[in-house]
C-alpha cells in the first residue's frame, strides 16, 4: 500500500460513519498531500484524523506501521522478532523495529477483551529461566480450550504461589467449565474442588489433532530462547499477549490485520505514555533514537 492508501484507510477507520466537519457538520474534505490532515471543502478548517492516535507524533511512514502489522498477523510464528521486522523491511536501525513492535503489542494487549474459557479447559504452568532471578521466579501460567473456539490465555507471573496461581484461574475460568491438569498439584485440586468446578485428569480421548496447552507453552519458550533473548519481565507479558491475539486470531487474519489497526487509530497515545517509563525522553523513543 501507498504511503496515501494507507493514510485513507486510516480515515475511513476513523470515521465509519463518513466524515463529519467538526465546525460546520460537512461531509467534504480534501486530502492534504504530504501532509497527514485533511480540508472541509466547505469551512476549510484542517483536521489531523492522527491527532493523539498511537500514529502521531511517530516519525515512521504510515506504510511502514502496516507493513508491520500485515507481517504480524500473517505470520506462521505466533510472535515476530524485532529481527526480522528490522531485515525484512529494511529499517535503519534495530531500535527503530523494536520500538515499532512493541508499540503494537501494546495496542494489543490495552485493546483485546479479556476472557474467560469455557467447557473443557486444558491447565498448565512453566517455569520461565533467564528472566527474573533466583529470588523473583517468573512463570507462566496457560489455560486453553480444548473444545469448539479453542482460545487460549498466557499470563506471567512473578513468584508463583498457590495464591497468584488461584487468582489466575478465578480471572481466567468460568464456573461451569471442567478443567484438566496435573494430578500432583493438590492446591489446584483443592480450589477447583472448593469453587465446585469439575474436573479430569487426562486427555488422552482427544485424538491427534489434540493441541495441548503443554505443547503451547513449550513453543513460547522455544520462541523466547530464539530471538527474544532480551525479553525483560516488563515486556514478556506482551509477548504473550501477541502469541494469545495470533492464536485466537488464527481463522481470520485479514479480521486480525483490521482489529490490529483499528487498535492503533483510536488508542490514545497517552495511555501508552502513562504505561511506559522511560529512561530517554519519549520523542527519541518513537523515532528510534
Ligand atoms: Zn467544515
Amino acid at each position: 500500500m501507498t504511503e496515501e492508501e494507507c493514510f485513507k484507510k486510516v480515515i475511513n477507520i476513523k470515521y465509519p460513519e463518513g466524515f463529519v466537519c467538526p465546525r460546520c457538520r460537512s461531509n467534504a474534505y480534501w486530502v492534504k498531500p504530504g501532509r497527514r490532515i485533511i480540508i472541509c471543502r466547505s469551512c476549510r478548517k484542517e483536521i489531523s484524523p492522527l491527532s493523539g492516535s498511537m500514529f502521531s507524533r511517530s516519525h515512521l511512514p504510515l506504510n511502514l506501521w502496516f507493513n508491520i502489522v500485515e507481517m504480524m498477523t500473517n505470520s506462521p510464528d505466533r510472535v515476530i522478532t524485532a529481527k526480522t521486522i528490522f531485515k525484512e523491511l529494511g529499517l535503519g536501525s534495530y531500535r527503530t523495529a523494536w520500538e515499532a513492535l512493541n508499540k503494537i503489542r501494546f495496542v494489543i494487549s490495552h485493546n483485546e477483551p479479556r476472557i474467560k474459557l469455557k467447557g473443557h479447559i486444558e491447565f498448565d504452568e512453566m517455569v520461565i529461566n533467564g528472566i527474573g532471578s533466583e529470588y523473583n521466579k517468573v512463570s507462566i501460567l496457560g489455560a486453553l480450550e480444548i473444545e469448539g473456539k479453542k482460545r487460549l490465555t498466557l499470563q506471567m507471573i512473578k513468584n508463583p504461589d498457590e495464591m497468584n496461581i488461584k487468582d489466575y484461574l478465578k480471572k481466567k475460568i468460568d464456573k461451569k467449565a471442567t478443567v484438566i491438569t496435573d494430578p500432583d498439584k493438590l492446591y489446584i485440586h483443592n480450589w477447583l474442588v472448593l469453587n465446585r468446578i469439575k474436573q479430569k485428569s487426562s486427555v488422552k480421548h482427544y485424538g491427534a489433532n489434540f493441541m495441548s496447552i503443554h505443547i503451547i507453552l513449550q513453543d513460547v519458550r522455544y520462541g523466547l530462547r530464539n530471538g527474544h533473548h532480551s525479553v525483560s519481565e516488563k515486556y514478556l507479558q506482551r509477548n504473550l499477549d501477541e502469541y494469545v491475539f495470533t492464536f485466537n486470531n488464527n481463522d481470520d487474519r485479514t479480521k486480525a490485520y483490521e482489529k490490529v489497526l483499528n487498535y492503533m487509530v483510536n488508542t490514545k497515545l497517552t495511555a501508552y505514555r502513562s504505561a511506559e517509563i522511560p529512561k530517554r525522553s519519549f520523542l527519541s523513543i518513537i523515532a528510534g533514537e
